[in-house]
Order: C-alpha cells, then sequence, then structure tokens
C-alpha cells in the first residue's frame, strides 16, 4: 500500500462551526467537502472522524454539573448530527459514502462493523465514522487514532484551523516556530496538545503517523495527500 493509500481524517466539530463557534455552518461543510471529494476522486481512500464539539462537548457540561456518562453519550450525538451534514454534502457532489456508528442507530446509519467499513474504502465510498468510539470518558481523538488502526490507514490526518505544531501558542507568541518534525515522545513530553494522551498512544503503539494541517486553507489536503508535499506537521 501507498504512503497515503488509505488515510483517516480526524475532522473537530469546531471547523464545521458557524462564526459564533456554535452549531452546523453549511457553507464550511460544503467548503471542507469539496477539498474531501477532491482526493477522493483521486482514488486515495478516505475514512474520517468527526467530532462534535460545536454541539456538544461533554467535559463542558460536567462542569455546569451533569453526570459525566450522560454528558458524553450527548456529545457522542452530537458526532452523528455533523456525520450526517457531511455526508449529505458529499453525496450531493457525487461521492459515495457511508455513515457507520458505534453507538447502534440503524435508522439512521450502519453500525460500526470494520470489515464493512474496510469493503466500502476498497469500493472508493468514503466512510464517516461517527458516535466517537461509542464510551463515555473517550474523545473523537482517541476514537479517530483507533479507527485508524482498526482499519489499517497509513497515516492521521488530523484537520486543524493551524498549519501545524508550533513550541508555543502562535496566537499568543508571535515568535512562536512550527516544528515540521515532531517524534511521538517529544509530542507528548513537550505538552503540545496535539491530541490526548490515549490517541497518542494508540498511534504510537500501531506506528501510525499524524499530520497536523491547516484543512482550511484552500488545496492543502490535495497538496498533501495526492502531491505529496510537505504540508503542516508529522509526528512519527
Ligand atoms: N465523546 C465520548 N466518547 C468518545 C468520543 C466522544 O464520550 O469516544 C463525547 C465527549 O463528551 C466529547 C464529545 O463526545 O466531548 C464530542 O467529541 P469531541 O470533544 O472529541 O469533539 P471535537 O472536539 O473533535 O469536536
Amino acid at each position: 500500500m501507498g504512503r497515503y493509500e488509505r488515510v483517516l481524517l480526524k475532522l473537530s466539530g469546531e471547523i464545521l462551526a458557524g462564526s459564533g463557534g456554535f452549531g452546523l455552518d453549511l457553507e464550511a461543510v460544503t467548503n471542507i467537502c469539496s477539498e474531501i471529494a477532491e482526493v477522493a476522486r483521486e482514488g486515495i481512500q478516505v475514512a474520517m472522524v468527526v467530532g462534535g464539539g460545536n454541539i456538544m462537548r461533554g467535559q463542558q457540561a460536567v462542569q455546569k454539573g451533569m453526570e459525566r456518562s450522560q454528558a458524553d453519550n450527548m456529545g457522542m450525538l452530537a458526532t452523528v448530527i455533523n456525520a450526517l451534514a457531511l455526508q449529505d454534502s458529499l453525496e450531493r457532489m457525487g461521492i459515495s459514502t457511508r455513515v457507520q456508528t458505534a453507538i447502534e442507530m440503524r435508522q439512521v446509519a450502519e453500525p460500526f462493523i470494520r470489515r464493512r467499513a474496510i469493503r466500502h474504502l476498497e469500493k472508493g465510498r468514503i466512510v464517516i465514522f461517527a458516535a466517537g468510539t461509542g464510551s463515555p470518558y473517550f474523545s473523537t481523538d482517541t476514537a479517530a487514532a483507533l479507527r485508524a488502526s482498526e482499519i489499517g490507514a497509513s497515516c492521521l490526518m488530523k484537520a486543524t484551523k493551524v498549519d501545524g505544531i508550533y513550541d508555543d501558542d502562535p496566537h499568543k507568541n508571535p515568535n512562536a516556530k512550527r516544528l515540521p518534525f515532531v517524534s511521538y515522545h517529544d509530542a507528548l513530553t513537550m505538552g503540545l496538545k496535539v491530541m490526548d494522551a490515549a490517541a497518542f498512544a494508540l498511534c504510537q503503539e500501531n506506528q501510525i503517523p499524524i499530520v497536523v494541517f491547516d484543512v482550511l486553507k484552500k488545496g492543502n489536503l490535495r497538496a498533501l495527500l495526492v502531491d505529496g508535499s510537505p504540508v503542516g506537521s508529522l509526528v512519527s
């Protein structure tokens, strides 16, 4: 399998949010989907894990007194809403897709079945994994690392609003330096906050490189996956 023949793209809910950082902005959904459709048309097998932070973040509700599992279940359901929005947009672009959920809801999507997901990918369908891991106390970053491992993805592409990993917060420190290559060990010990520790541990253990890149910059996804350009930061 080529370097980026099959990838797992992690999209946070934030990327799909409206200007207020909340809810779904259908224009943002369309923009991102047209970038994804482009690489799918080039024959790259694309699986996605989508977050739900634009609708519900478990931890925030817990801080206001909600019971953790209840809040997290709500968070996982939020990811399903985002997944359906992505599916709708991609299908209107003529791309065949399947949504698979880690919490069964057969009327709206397939349940997660690993072998079936792989079959879909082989047939050129984009598979959107929703409802995270299906368990509270986890994040969709961890779900992304888990699904990437399960489907044998050659890379986990972490889509963000910044063009890689910096040694400090680039919004606060103008001298912050972008790090094009980072080891798993450094990413964890330097506290670079790329993903949570559980997600990292899975990637490291299964030797899945992580690319952190700016998905809002037009053409970036294509540059990375089709042209093989050194975009963003690589953790390996
Ligand atoms: N969540 C969960 N288990 C999972 C994945 C997600 O309980 O395996 C819940 C958790 O409450 C989380 C919410 O779903 O806050 C939304 O996911 P996340 O915060 O990872 O989304 P993102 O930040 O990527 O938008």
